[in-house]
């Protein structure tokens, strides 16, 4: 009766187990009298509503595995999260062990050419595995599947699914289906934010999470991919957005960040990103609020008033400038000059006193000059900034950066890089000095991974504290800083 020569239900789940899953054809092969049903059908629709009836069954007797890899942004791992969230409320078993895996997922990043090679390099491993079990199936998701589509055969032509960024929430439904001899590809643009019902969100273990509240982008930038690759911005409801709030507070978090290309110019309810944070500040248990990432050409006044205004939001602000010339600034297509970027870092100091400001910068865009980076230069010492991230540029098709000619050399990025990095080292640890002996109040995250019996946890600014005492994950404390270094404060519990 169980097909594979098994005569009882527990032989057949021994024998899933051992040889996972276990395809319509298998057990067609084991026991070809099953196409006997049901006989009133011609014997192709026999077949199907056999092949169909034995997957059901498949399901309902093989706890199917899926294994899933993040590469990219924190957009991108939240997807991931959603995604694991939503395979199991389909039965799904989340593994972290590929080779235990009846789906392999990658969950991809098209934002720099490295990022790409990095999953092209990652699928020269993984690929064994459908030489080794081949009823294992591949899907490359997000941005990169957008970006190359159907191209992505040529290099990867062992791929099953092929699924852009926004349309992850129908996974479940093409996983119903038996693997097919043609992989499919689903890169249709998104209507809406890929998110899911409140009760199916959140690890109640974490007392931190993202919630989505936009996603696409309108903007742009010469050297962008995310706007082709995520589609044009999107907002989530206001209310949606609450009431998942409220429910990750019922489960225990204390801290969220809110997620989207540009948060500024949220709209999903009346008064926009301002309002948004207004309604999410009077839900109860909430004791954090941060975002990410404010455009600088979006950062209104009333932004920032709103900010200074409510105490859970924290004094922390990712806020991307890319270059500090002018003239480099026109070619991406930011949207904002030098004066313009300084102009609003002066308002918000003014008005968040403590606020620590991190940035991005992408040095050798086509035509810096010495003096473009001198610019760039100039700008992290005058603004002093928390923490920034650095990249070269590097060419995306499709862009429109990508017709001009990549002409600063690799040598120079990288020095110029080193350069800019070697200056923002100074200026953390001089900042990170001047905490030394005062009491910062830190959310702690749970156990430091270095250090015995110390706790690790992060201050309003967002800056990495280890300290000492009695602690638990969760709660607020107050900690005097009695070291430091470039990366993270010490102290003690008081
Ligand atoms: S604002 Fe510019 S850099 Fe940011 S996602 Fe949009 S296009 Fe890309």
């Amino acid at each position: 009766m169980w097909g594979a020569n098994c005569d009882s239900w527990s032989e057949w789940q021994k024998h899933t187990s051992r040889h996972g899953f276990v395809t319509p054809s298998s057990i067609l092969a084991s026991r070809p009298a099953l196409v006997q049903f049901p006989l009133h059908l011609s014997s192709d629709k026999r077949l199907q509503t056999l092949e169909r009836m034995i997957y059901i069954a498949c399901a309902m007797l093989n706890q199917q595995r899926f294994y899933i890899e993040n590469f990219g942004c924190q957009m991108n791992v939240h997807d991931s999260e959603m995604l694991a969230a939503l395979l199991q409320s389909h039965e799904w078993v989340q593994v972290s062990d590929y080779h235990e895996a009846d789906v392999i997922i990658l969950n991809t990043c098209s934002v720099r050419e490295k990022a790409e090679q990095k999953v092209f390099s990652r699928f020269g491993v993984l690929k064994d595995q459908k030489v080794e079990r081949p009823h294992v199936r591949f899907i490359l998701a997000g941005c990169m599947a957008k970006a190359w589509g159907i191209k992505l055969l040529r290099r990867l032509p062992y791929l099953d699914l092929i699924i852009g960024p926004g349309m992850l929430a129908k996974i479940p439904e093409y996983l119903q289906y038996p693997s097919r001899r043609y992989p499919v590809v689903d890169t249709n643009e998104p209507e809406s934010v890929f998110s899911l019902a409140p009760e199916m969100i959140a690890n109640p273990q974490h007392h931190s999470a993202w919630v989505t509240i936009m996603e696409g982008c309108d903007n742009f930038c010469s050297y962008c991919v995310v706007p082709y690759v995520r589609g044009r911005e999107r907002s989530r409801d206001g209310h949606e957005i609450a009431a998942e709030i409220v429910n990750l507070t019922r489960r225990g978090v204390r801290e969220i960040t809110l997620l989207g290309q540009n948060v500024n110019s949220y709209a999903g309810l009346p008064g926009g990103f301002p309002a948004l944070l207004r309604k999410i500040h009077e839900i109860d248990g909430l004791m954090r609020i941060r975002f990410t990432t404010s455009h600088p050409k979006d950062m209104s006044d009333e932004l920032v008033q709103t900010i200074s205004e409510l105490p859970k939001l924290c004094e922390y602000l990712h806020f991307p400038v890319q270059s500090g010339s002018t003239s480099i600034l026109r070619k991406m297509r930011r949207g904002y000059t030098r004066d313009n970027y300084l102009n609003r870092i002066d308002t918000i100091r003014r008005l968040i006193p403590d606020v620590a400001l991190s940035s991005d910068f992408i040095v050798g865009f086509p035509g810096e000059s010495e003096q473009d980076h001198q610019d760039s230069v100039s700008l992290i010492e005058s603004v002093g900034y928390d923490n920034i991230f650095i990249f070269n540029y590097c060419v995306r098709s499709g862009t429109r950066a990508a017709d001009y000619p990549d002409d600063v050399p690799l040598q120079v990025k990288t020095k110029r890089l080193e350069d800019l990095l070697q200056r923002q080292r100074r200026i953390v640890m001089a900042r990170n000095q001047e905490k030394i002996g005062m009491i910062v109040e830190v959310l702690v995250d749970g156990p430091a991974k270095r250090g015995v019996s110390l706790w690790t946890g992060r201050t309003r600014q967002n800056r990495v504290v280890n300290f000492s005492g009695t602690a638990a994950e969760g709660v607020l404390c107050s900690v005097l800083i009695e070291s430091a270094s470039p990366n993270c404060l010490y102290g003690r519990i008081v």
